[in-house]
C-alpha cells in the first residue's frame, strides 16, 4: 500500500479544508443550536463538485477514486458531521447505487440533478420494527400491472425531509434478504408521508425523519436491480458507506486534537499553560495515536476499493476503531476544556454528542464485531 497522496488528492484534501474552515466550522454551533443547517450550503457542496465525487464526468460528476472520497468525508467530518451525513447519504449511499445498478435511463434521470445539488437522495432501509436485522424488513412492494404499489414505515431517515428521491427498500418476495427489491421513489409521490425527528442527542442539523408509504405508486422502471437483489445493493452501499463513516470519524477527532491543544496551550492553570502539565499530553497523545491508526485504516480499506480488491472486513475493522475511536477523542477533549467543554461556547461538547451516533449507525459496534468475527472464523454468531 503506497501511503503518500498523488497531486491531485493532495490539492482535493487541501480544497476541502480549506472550504470547510471558511464555510462551515464557524456555523456549526448556530447550526447545532438552531437544530438545522443552512440548506444553502447544499448548493456550494455542488459548486465545488463535492456532491459528485466518483460519480462519472459524463453524467455531471467530478470523477475521482474513493480514497479522495474519503479525504473529503475527513474534512467535513472535522467541520460538521451533519454536513458529512448530507453527503455521505445522498452521493454516497444513493447516487453511488444509482451508479453501480441503475439503467442508462436511470443514471440519466437522477445523477445530473443530484450531482448539480437540485435534489438530495435519501436512503430508506431502516424500519421501526427492523434496524440491526435489516433484512427482516417488511415494507411491501406488490406488483400491479406495470407498477408496484410500496406500503410501510421507515425511520430514522438521514436527509429524509429534503430528499427529492428515495432508494427504498421493500418485500416483493419471500422472507428473508432474498426477498427484497430496491426503488427509487420521488419523494412528491402521493402516499408518501414525512415527519422530521426533533430532540436528538446530536446530527442535529441534519433532517432525519419517519418516512411512511401508503400504497405509494411507481412504475416498474423505478426498480433499481433485479427483482430480489435489493439486500445485495444495500449491503454494498454500506460496505463503502462504512468506510466514509470512519473517514468522518477521523475528521471528529482531528477537529477534537486541533481544538484541545489550542485551548491547553492558552489556558493557564498553577502559574503555567496546561498543556505542560503530563496527564494533559497524555490525553493529547492518546487522541492523536488513535486518529492517526483509525485514518490508516480508512486508507487501507479505500486503497482496497480503489484496486479492485475485496474489502468488507477491512471497512468493518476501519468503521468499529474510527467510530469508538472518535467517541474517546471528544471525551477527552471535553476533559481538556474542564467545564468550559460541557457548554457550547466551545466545539468539544457537540463534538461528543455527534460523535455518538457513528457507532449506531451503517452497523452498530456490536454488528462490526460479528461481521469480522465472521469472516475470521467462518461462523456466523448473528
Ligand atoms: P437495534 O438493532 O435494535 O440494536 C439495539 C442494540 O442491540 C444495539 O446495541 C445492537 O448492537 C444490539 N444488537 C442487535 N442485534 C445484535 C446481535 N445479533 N448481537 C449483538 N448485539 C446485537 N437507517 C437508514 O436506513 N437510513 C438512514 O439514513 C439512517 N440514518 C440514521 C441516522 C441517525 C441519526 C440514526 C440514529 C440512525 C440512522 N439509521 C438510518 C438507522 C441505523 O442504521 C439504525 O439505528 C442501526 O442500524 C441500529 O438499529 P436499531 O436502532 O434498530 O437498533
Amino acid at each position: 500500500m503506497d501511503l503518500s497522496l498523488t497531486a491531485e488528492q493532495q490539492q482535493f484534501r487541501d480544497l476541502a479544508r480549506e472550504w470547510v474552515d471558511r464555510e462551515v466550522v464557524p456555523h456549526a454551533t448556530e447550526w447545532d443550536r438552531a437544530e438545522q443547517v443552512d440548506t444553502k450550503i447544499v448548493g456550494k457542496l455542488a459548486d465545488l463538485g463535492f456532491l459528485g465525487l466518483g460519480i462519472d464526468e459524463e453524467l455531471g460528476g467530478s470523477g475521482g477514486d474513493f480514497l479522495t472520497y474519503c479525504l473529503m468525508m475527513e474534512e467535513l467530518g472535522r467541520g460538521d458531521t451533519s454536513v458529512r451525513g448530507i453527503v455521505s447519504v445522498s452521493l454516497g449511499l444513493v447516487a453511488k447505487s444509482i451508479q453501480a445498478y441503475g439503467t442508462a435511463s436511470q443514471r440519466q434521470r437522477w445523477l445530473p440533478a443530484m450531482c448539480a445539488g437540485e435534489l438530495l437522495g435519501c436512503f430508506g432501509l431502516t424500519e421501526p420494527g427492523t434496524g440491526s436485522d435489516a433484512g427482516s424488513l417488511i415494507t411491501k412492494a406488490v406488483r400491479d400491472g406495470d407498477d408496484w404499489v410500496i406500503s410501510g414505515e421507515k425511520i430514522f431517515i438521514t436527509n429524509g425531509t429534503w430528499a427529492g428521491v428515495a432508494l427504498i427498500f421493500a418485500r416483493t418476495g419471500g422472507p428473508g434478504p432474498k426477498g427484497i427489491t430496491a426503488f427509487l421513489v420521488p419523494t412528491d409521490s402521493p402516499g408518501l408521508r414525512r415527519k422530521e425527528i426533533k430532540g436528538k442527542l446530536g446530527l442535529r442539523g441534519q433532517a432525519t425523519a419517519e418516512l411512511g408509504l401508503d400504497e405509494v405508486r411507481v412504475g416498474d422502471d423505478h426498480r433499481l436491480g433485479a427483482e430480489g437483489t435489493g439486500f445485495k445493493i444495500a449491503m454494498a452501499a454500506l460496505d463503502k458507506g462504512r468506510i466514509a463513516v470512519a473517514a468522518g470519524s477521523v475528521g471528529l477527532a482531528r477537529g477534537c486534537l486541533e481544538a484541545g491543544v489550542a485551548y491547553a496551550k492558552e489556558r493557564t492553570q498553577f502559574g503555567k499553560p496546561i498543556a505542560g502539565y503530563q496527564l494533559v499530553q497524555e490525553m493529547i497523545a492518546d487522541i492523536a495515536v488513535e486518529a492517526d491508526a483509525a485514518r490508516l485504516l480508512v486508507w487501507r480499506a479505500a486503497d482496497l476499493v480503489d484496486r479492485g480488491l475485496p474489502y468488507r472486513t477491512e471497512a468493518s475493522m476501519a468503521k468499529l476503531f474510527a467510530t469508538e475511536s472518535a467517541v474517546k477523542a471528544a471525551n477527552q477533549a471535553i476533559q481538556i476544556f474542564g467545564g468550559y467543554g460541557y457548554v457550547d461556547e466551545f466545539p468539544v461538547g457537540k463534538a461528543m454528542r455527534d460523535a455518538r451516533v457513528t457507532t449506531l449507525y451503517e452497523g452498530t459496534s456490536q454488528i462490526q464485531k460479528l461481521l469480522i468475527g465472521r469472516a475470521l472464523t467462518g461462523i456466523s454468531a448473528f
